[in-house]
């Protein structure tokens, strides 16, 4: 079996790498002590098909393989952990799970913009009392005619202030 990188993912990890050096690095001090990042990152972070790397081009992605995922998230924490943990959620958290379990309806609705970069995924599993231990969790969601009514608490969601879809 050959495990090298292909021809793409090497071009690849230098366009992630190139990004985090020229538009993370510089700034990464500054907007982590006023707790804050420029939002045109995800834009860039869109432009360069980051956003949806590994998912299929029919969904608005690059169509590559998680080992192309797993590269663009390495990249990104030699820069800094915050745009990694955004981009792994994003991506493999909540966009794999559309891709995996949506129907195509919620496919077209959700995932493709998210793939696009148009629209930030969150994952809210973790609370006060349940973090590994999916069992305890406590957060309801109870349908009311074309609604769902939410009831609990979360805490730890990354994106929770950005993201659009959880
Ligand atoms: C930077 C960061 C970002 C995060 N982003 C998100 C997010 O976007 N969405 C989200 O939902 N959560 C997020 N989390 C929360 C994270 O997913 C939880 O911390 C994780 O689920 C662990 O849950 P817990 O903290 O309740 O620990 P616990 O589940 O209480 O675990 C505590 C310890 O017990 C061990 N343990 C647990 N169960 C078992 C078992 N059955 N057998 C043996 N050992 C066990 C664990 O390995 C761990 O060492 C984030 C956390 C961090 C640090």
């Amino acid at each position: 079996m050959n495990f090298d990188f292909t021809d793409e993912q090497i071009m690849l990890r230098q366009t992630t790498k190139q990004f985090v050096d020229k538009e993370i690095n510089p700034f990464i001090q500054k907007w982590d002590r006023e707790g804050a990042f420029d939002p045109a990152i995800w834009t860039r972070l869109s432009e360069l098909g980051l956003m949806g790397v590994c998912i299929p081009e029919e969904y608005g992605g690059s169509g590559m393989d998680y080992n192309s995922l797993a590269i663009v998230c390495e990249e990104l924490e030699r820069g800094d952990t915050t745009f990694r943990t955004a981009v792994s959620v994003h991506t493999g958290l909540n966009s794999l799970t559309l891709l995996q379990w949506g129907t195509e309806e919620q496919k077209q609705k959700y995932l493709t913009p998210q793939a696009k970069g148009e629209k930030i995924g969150a994952y809210g599993l973790t609370e006060p009392g349940a973090g590994s231990d999916v069992a305890s969790m406590q957060t309801t969601a109870v349908k009311e005619g074309s609604y769902y009514v939410l009831n609990g608490q979360k805490t730890w969601i990354s994106l929770c202030d950005q993201a659009d879809h959880f």
